[in-house]
């Protein structure tokens, strides 16, 4: 079995973990937890950075420190994960899609300034997959309207936008520690941001808002979405190798590409921008629709080949249960529908070998035949 992704620990993670079982540091009050912050938030040129449990809390906590509230609109791509519109649907606030751009992936940036009402508060801005949004027209709108912008780069540590650095582009931006990031605390979360007062809300909100001047005593509700030490450390750890990571996300893709570019059936991510180099998060393929064999098929084949391979999100607008409420009936976003339905990504975890890779895309050239 390749799996679909891999993780790698071969930096001071262990050595860090030792030192919080020996200290006797394990919960959010340790050491490693404030280190991490500092030295996450030095890295993505950002002041200020707050941990939490995980990428999708820190997208709750973002829109309620923006003051997002019933009533509100934020306009972000449907092709998303579902944590950037459970978010603001918990908040009372509706979610407005954009469509995907078909070359890049990331939001169609023409079809935002469509859509702002009287009721827009925010841009929800996800970098998708392994290419930034194009950040420059979507600052101007904000700007324009005077909209806030939330930025989710949880797929996108170290990765730049003419050469500056996803999250940092936000009022506040938001990253994931998940197990298959490029940095990994196997769950967990930051919020970014240079805005001293958002800071201290989010950390506030994170930690339940307990008074300062008297701890149990609440003017506002909160949530417990701390990160432990244990979790900070592996982080740090991790942090240190990033310009390693990094260099092998991009082979892996280069490697993935010298097999599988410029195929009749498939569509593979694109290489680069003018304003950034893909990093591949994951390696996409997106089955074209005039391919012979079709997405079942090649997912089935590849399953039946001990081959770990994961479908593309699902469009929010034909999420049922946002159907359900009532919301998104009729509507339609043909590229993202597209993507939803024929997309899925292969084995790209940093810690995938170079022949799992040949194994994978040898699979797939068999099975389409090409
Ligand atoms: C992974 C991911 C999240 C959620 O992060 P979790 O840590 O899994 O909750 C949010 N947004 C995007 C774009 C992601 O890829």
């Amino acid at each position: 079995m390749i799996p679909v992704n891999i993780p790698r620990f071969d930096g001071k993670e262990k050595e860090y973990l030792i030192e919080c079982i020996d200290t006797g540091w394990i919960s959010s009050e340790g050491p490693f937890v404030k280190k991490f912050e500092e030295q996450f938030a030095n890295y993505s040129e950002r002041k200020f950075g707050i941990s939490v449990a995980n990428g999708s809390v820190a997208l709750d906590i973002a829109v309620e420190a923006l003051g997002i509230r019933k009533g509100d609109e934020v306009i972000m791509p449907t092709f998303t994960i579902i944590s950037c519109a459970a978010a603001v649907i918990r908040a009372g606030a509706t979610p407005i899609f954009v469509d995907s751009d078909p070359k890049t992936w990331n939001m169609n940036v023409g079809q935002i300034e469509p859509k702002i009402t009287s009721k827009t508060k925010a841009i929800m801005v996800v970098h998708i997959y392994g290419l930034p949004c194009e950040m420059e027209p979507i600052l101007k709108i904000a700007n324009k309207y005077g909209l806030k912008i939330i930025e989710d780069a949880a797929e996108m540590h170290g990765q730049t936008y003419n050469g500056k650095k996803c999250g940092s582009f936000g009022d506040l931006s938001t990253f994931s520690f998940y197990a298959n990031k490029h940095i990994s605390t196997g769950e967990g979360g930051m919020i970014l941001t240079n805005n001293k007062i958002l800071a201290e809300d989010c950390r506030s909100l994170r930690n339940l808002c307990f008074k300062p001047e008297r701890r149990f005593v609440h003017d506002r509700l909160g949530w417990n979405y701390r990160m432990s030490n244990i979790q900070a450390a592996i982080g740090l750890a991790q942090l240190e190798n990033i310009d390693k990571i990094l260099k092998r996300k991009r082979e892996i893709g280069q490697l993935y590409n010298s097999f599988l570019k410029n195929l009749k059936s498939i569509e593979t991510p694109l290489e680069e921008t003018e304003y950034a180099k893909n990093v591949y998060w994951v390696y996409g393929i997106i089955v074209k629709n005039n391919s012979k064999i079709k997405y079942n098929e090649i997912i089935k084949k590849l399953e039946e080949k001990k081959i770990g391979v994961r479908p593309f999100f699902w469009c929010m607008h034909e999420q049922p249960v946002f159907n359900k409420m009532g919301l998104y009936k009729g509507e339609s976003f043909p590229i993202a529908e597209n993507f939803a339905r024929n997309g899925f990504y292969v084995p790209s975890g940093v810690g995938t070998t170079n022949d799992q890779i040949e194994k994978v895309a040898t699979s797939i050239l068999e099975i389409l035949d090409e």
